[in-house]
């Protein structure tokens, strides 16, 4: 080997603490978040002939390089989160209820069931049903040539319909057993600093 590899890394991670008042109950929780973000780098020098203290100084110099990088990512991504959207959601420990600035990231995991599902057999069904008619000529001749774009375009429009009805039940899958709960919260959000976890 002619040359001398350097390389460090390092994993730091911060915490949210999400404090709210269940809408549904009053009751007082808080629950946490953790965004984690890993960096690394390495370098090489362009000889072996290097000095002991040179070689500590390129790995202290990497080192934070590697650190400062890893948390500029972290606070990129603490910045790029949707608080709506990205943080998870949680049952009320007391009542099982879910706020309503949960609720966007709760749809998300019923969507599968009431949307991507849905959508899919429709998508297959149409193509299925219109290759059918355009093979056994009941469909004119002046249209069979847009067929595709016939098929697609049904598509989008069943689609659209799956989706908003979808969403309107996903919206309610959660909280079905509460009936109407009118209040409105709002979460206080806390950051910790970014910490290292783990570094190499
Ligand atoms: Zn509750």
């Amino acid at each position: 080997m002619s040359f001398y590899e350097f390389s460090a890394s390092e994993s730091v991670e911060a915490i949210r603490t999400v404090s709210y008042q269940c809408e549904n109950c009053g009751r007082q929780y808080s629950y946490l978040f953790h965004a984690r973000e890993s960096w690394s780098k390495s370098e090489q020098t362009a000889t072996k002939h290097v000095s002991s203290n040179e070689r500590f100084d390129i790995a202290t110099r990497l080192k934070k390089a590697v650190h400062e990088e890893a948390i500029d990512r972290i606070n990129d991504t603490i910045k790029g989160l949707d608080e709506h959207k990205d943080f998870g959601f949680e049952k009320c420990p007391g009542c099982g209820y879910i706020q309503s600035w949960m609720l966007r990231s709760s749809i998300a995991k019923y969507k599968i069931k009431y949307i991507r599902i849905p959508s899919i057999i429709v998508a297959v069904l149409l193509f299925v049903v219109v290759s059918l008619l355009l093979i056994n000529g009941k469909i004119r001749q002046d249209v069979e040539s847009y067929g595709i774009f016939l098929v697609f375009g049904l598509w989008v429009i069943i689609y659209l319909i799956i989706r908003w009805i979808g969403t309107k039940i996903a919206q309610k899958e959660p909280n079905k057993t509460f009936g109407a709960v009118n209040r409105k919260n709002t979460p206080i959000v806390t950051w910790s600093e970014p910490k290292v976890i783990e570094e190499g």
